[in-house]
């Protein structure tokens, strides 16, 4: 995996959208009610929105209200346990959220099943329901379900979903906003098991790590040893005649028990004929179509399973399902796995409050317990407990616990820690204790090595704030890549942004990598001219340098086009009144343009045309107007004033006298110095005379020195050597120097360099250019 490169300069962070702020809603040091929320770049991803099993009504949802929820973008909900995703009908139905919501497919199938069964238990209890059926359907409808290694946008967010192992379409997700990448675990396993996968490396880099922490710092025993003390406790307990309860959840780790017990259960066939085994859920049923439909997500050991035996290996045997306790024999011994899993109400709870007095009979945990349920504080073993209906009663029966949750423990979270490497680790869903001696373990752990971490052990709503660098990197590509750059080069293109990804182009390539359509504005214009094409040349030769020409011929008329800087056509036909101008639109040759028209409007009245043509002129002229390089100036910049200004004029003493509604001011013409009392009519001369500057600046020092007068009065044709070089042809411009009369496609070969000189001029050597002080 290649390393991601790291520019040297450290940009200070000053927008508050380049810190990535990282707050848990739930999940912060407690297990239960998982929310973790993202902002960055204006963006909200929340993960999770689950409910706390130990809280009823509102006090388990999780601190919703910490985050605006019309601001949060997209949910993430990585499976379908209540601690995770049963808060998302209240969120999308309850709450001014109005994001996408996403979860994988199986995920969103067996969500439907589970939450319609916690609005069945809640809405029966005394305590508020927090939505009903009919949240939950309209919920339902807005959810959008997505495969593993699916890559989905949402204007900007990328997220991608990996295997977690842990229940069938449970997914981590690696969340990328403006090339930050965060990578949440969500509960997960790296021990494939009897029909899950391992959870996955996504093998991205990523910059923050938000994991589990669930069992801290414990190590489970090794999965033969564990299914071994499984099977014997649950033999023990049948074999003096007693009833085994598993309290569970309905899907998920369930499902791999069911399988062990079968397995066990046909090996023993002989030994324990006639013990029954119960699955005990309102949804037992619907499980078994579940697991079938989504084989192709399990792991292979249950793929080959599948085939090989032609069944569903979810159908099993040896035991039955019960949605209720109705038509249940409780006579003798018998397995009954029953949810929920921590026995807060329900099928399980019914059953423990009945058995907890006969010694015979015996509970086995088999999952996490949230503090606070009486799985859990079961686990005390004490000699008297409440039941639902208020009563107490003794305890005797026996109590032992196998964990078959598929979390991640110390050596498979550490090894995970390491294999990712984040700069930063945030450690969530894990009890304050757990928590903390991960963190302490981890820190330890890497003390003095490379791997730099930062561990993060938030509370509830409380935010962890990390800097990313403001910089942005742009690829480049296309022709301006064709050429390695050396140090201290500049690359100037069109920059394209798409997703906070930038790519810097040619414009000629911006068609080939995006979809943008460069659209071209055609210009065309006519301006009267009865000037012969020797005195139009002279003219615009004298502003542009050498033009290119082309002469087309006729019977009628001798029509040629005089290209001047590369992107302005000027059109002389012998038989039209006027000459016609056409560029293709842009800041650069609208300005040439402009001055082009300037240029022709002008050489009537220019004292060079009165000496070419030897006719006079019907006008006057100021005494001061001779042509030479510092007189071009004013006649230069007043024809662009006229069209920004109600009047121009030249005065006494070589000043340019402006008015602008009311307001006047004078400009000096040889040092373009402005005199006005008004500031803004100020501001908008030197912004006229910037950019008549920037534009005729270059060009006048390419064409420098100024061709001299000419001698002849051949106002017809012309024909300029071919093969001169640039100055040399400044220097031979005459253009009435010959008595021959042709022009026959004659091109400079160096009038296309202006262009480019101009341009490293002005950003390369800006002092050399600002010596030029004859405009
Ligand atoms: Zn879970
Ligand atoms: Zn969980």
């Amino acid at each position: 995996m290649a390393q991601k490169r790291k520019a040297d300069i450290v940009v200070a962070i000053e927008d508050e959208d380049d810190l990535l702020q990282i707050t848990p809603l739930g999940a912060g040091q407690e297990v239960g009610r998982s929310c973790i929320v993202l902002r960055y770049k204006g963006k909200t991803v929340m993960l999770d929105c689950g409910l706390h099993p130990a809280y009823e009504g509102e006090n388990s949802l999780p601190f919703i209200d910490e985050v605006d929820p019309a601001s949060v973008d997209v949910l993430l909900v990585t499976h379908f346990h209540v601690d995770h995703a049963a808060a998302v009908p209240y969120y999308i139905e309850k709450t001014a959220f109005k994001g996408r919501t996403f979860m994988t497919h199986p995920t969103k199938a067996i969500f439907k099943w589970l939450v319609a069964d916690y609005v069945r238990v809640t809405n029966n209890a005394s305590s508020g329901a927090l939505y009903d059926q009919r949240d939950m359907d309209n919920a339902y409808g807005k959810i959008e379900a997505i495969d593993i290694h699916q890559q989905i946008d949402v204007d900007g967010i990328k997220f991608t979903a990996y295997n977690a192992g842990h229940v069938l379409g449970a997914a981590m997700y690696v969340i990328e906003i403006a090339g930050v990448k965060v990578l949440y675990t969500g509960d997960y396993s790296r021990e494939e098991d009897r029909h899950l996968m391992a959870a996955e490396n996504p093998h991205v880099p990523v910059d923050v790590l938000i994991t589990e922490s669930t069992y801290g710092v414990q190590s489970h025993e090794p999965r033969v040893e564990r299914e071994a003390r499984f099977t014997s406790a649950v033999r023990d307990i049948v074999k003096r005649g007693g009833r085994c309860l598993m309290p569970v959840f309905a899907l998920g780790r369930t499902q791999e028990l069911l399988l062990i017990l079968e397995e066990y259960w046909q090996r023993h066939a002989r030994e324990l004929e006639g013990i029954p085994i119960y699955f005990a859920s309102p949804l037992a049923s619907r499980c078994m179509t579940f697991y079938e439909t989504y084989l192709l997500m399990m792991n292979q050991r249950i793929q080959t399973q599948a085939r090989e035996t032609g069944s569903n290996p979810f159908k099993f045997k040896h035991i039955s399902n019960l949605k209720n306790l109705g038509g249940f024999d409780d006579a003798s011994a018998c397995v009954m796995v029953a949810s929920p899993g921590m026995l807060q109400s329900g099928l399980s709870r019914e059953l423990f409050d009945r058995w907890a007095p006969d010694r015979r009979n015996g509970l086995l945990i088999t999952g996490y317990s949230v503090e606070g349920t009486l799985a859990r504080t079961i686990m005390n073993e004490p000699d008297e407990v409440m039941t639902l209906a208020g009563q107490r009663i003794p305890r005797r029966m026996s109590v032992s616990y196998v964990s078959f949750s598929a979390h991640v423990d110390y050596t498979q979270n550490s090894s995970f820690v390491d294999e990712i490497r984040a700069p930063h680790v945030i450690l969530v869903h894990g009890e304050q204790n757990a928590m903390l001696r991960l963190r302490s373990a981890l820190t330890d752990k890497y003390a003095g090595s490379d791997y730099a971490i930062h561990l993060h052990t938030p509370r509830n709503t409380e935010t962890v704030q990390l800097h990313f660098r403001g910089e942005k990197m742009a690829r480049v590509i296309g022709a301006l890549a064709r050429k390695v750059p050396g140090d201290g080069d500049r690359a100037a293109g069109i920059l394209v942004q798409r997703d906070y990804k930038y790519t810097l182009v040619d414009v000629a390539d911006l068609a080939d990598v995006s979809a943008i359509e460069q659209v071209v504005v055609e210009q065309h214009q006519i301006v009267p001219c009865r000037a012969s094409l020797a005195l139009l040349l002279h003219h615009l030769e004298r502003m542009f340098g050498v033009l290119t020409l082309t002469t087309i011929k006729s019977e009628s008329d001798v029509t040629t086009v005089l290209r001047a800087y590369d992107s302005v056509n000027i059109t002389h036909s012998t038989a039209k009144p006027f000459v016609e101008i056409e560029w293709e639109g842009s800041a650069m040759s609208d300005m040439v343009a402009d001055s082009v028209v300037a240029v022709v409007l002008n050489i009537e009245c220019s004292p060079a045309s009165v000496k070419m043509t030897r006719t006079s002129c019907a006008h006057a002229h100021d005494d001061g107007l001779r042509v030479d390089v510092k007189s071009s100036v004013a006649d230069r910049l007043v024809p662009f004033m006229k069209h920004q200004f109600s009047s121009v004029r030249m005065a006494e003493g070589r000043k340019i006298e402006v008015e602008l509604n009311e307001l006047r001011a004078t400009v000096d013409a040889e040092t373009l110095e402005v005199q006005t009392e008004s500031d803004v009519l100020r501001a908008r001369l030197a912004s006229v005379i910037g950019s008549v500057s920037r534009t005729l600046r270059p060009l006048h020092h390419h064409s420098d020195p100024l061709p001299v007068e000419p001698e002849h009065d051949d106002e017809n044709e012309v024909k300029p050597e071919d093969t001169k070089d640039d100055d040399e042809a400044k220097n031979e411009a005459d253009p009435a120097s010959e008595d021959d009369v042709k022009i026959e496609n004659v091109k400079m070969e160096d009038s296309a360099t202006p262009k480019s000189e101009q341009v490293v001029a002005e950003t390369t050597a800006p002092s050399e250019v600002d010596d030029e002080t004859d405009l």
